[in-house]
């Protein structure tokens, strides 16, 4: 699949930090920010404003077809958009979203749809991209693959800082274990460990990991 812009793949588990690094890494390139995270919980969000069981595949499949996700970038990264409405960050990151979102992401249908938006994506501009498969699945070609991981009690704690009661454990077992596309560090990535370092210099380690 060949890409007419750079593609950087940012992969790693939940609460890694790896949004922030992305976030960062995109401002000082001048690159688009996209976070596909965003993108499985605003199907989940629309799933379950459907009154749906977000375990039961069957009857997700069959909501998520009938629901519209877009991304629009706006201000240098993509919003999501479901039909029309764009979700606030409280809504993408509520208590039940959190809770669902790894059984949404678990179907098969519901990731080919979104990783056929992704690599649309691929054909706006330079990108950063984070998320779980971006490196393995989404744009397997990038040379440019970065993997963030941090210790189990740091995610956790992180994650508590930020005032969010969200499962991160569980998230991981289910992202690791799932058939299609599970979480793993993509051939050929730059692994990070962001435990006990500082944002910038997170940052920094990715800028000289690039090869741009
Ligand atoms: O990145 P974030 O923690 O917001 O992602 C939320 C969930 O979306 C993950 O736990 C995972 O289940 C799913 N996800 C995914 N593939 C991606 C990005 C996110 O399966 N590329």
């Amino acid at each position: 699949m060949s890409v007419p812009h750079p593609v950087i793949t940012i992969d790693g588990p939940a609460a890694s930090g790896k949004s922030s690094i992305a976030r960062l890494v995109a401002q000082r390139l001048g690159f688009t920010y996209v976070n596909t995270g965003n993108m499985y919980r605003a199907m989940t969000w629309a799933v379950l404003q459907a009154g749906v069981d977000p375990q039961d595949a069957e009857a997700v499949r069959a909501a998520a077809a009938g629901i519209g996700i877009e991304s629009p970038v706006v201000e240098g990264k993509t919003q999501v958009c479901v039909s029309g409405r764009t979700l606030t960050d409280a809504e993408l990151n509520s208590d039940p979203v959190n809770r669902a979102v790894s059984f949404i992401a678990r179907v098969a249908e519901v990731r080919e749809r979104l990783v056929a938006d992704q690599r649309a994506l691929g054909s706006i501009g330079p990108l950063v991209m984070e998320g779980r498969d971006i490196g393995s699945v989404v744009f397997p070609d990038s040379p440019h693959k970065i993997y963030v991981d941090a210790s189990a009690e740091v995610r956790a704690s992180r994650r508590s800082a930020q005032g969010l009661a969200d499962q991160v454990a569980e998230r991981d077992r289910l992202d690791k274990e799932r058939k299609t596309s599970p979480l793993v560090i993509p051939e050929g990535a730059v692994v990070i460990d962001n435990s006990h370092i500082t944002l910038d210099q997170a940052v920094e380690q990715v800028i000289a990991a690039l090869k741009l």
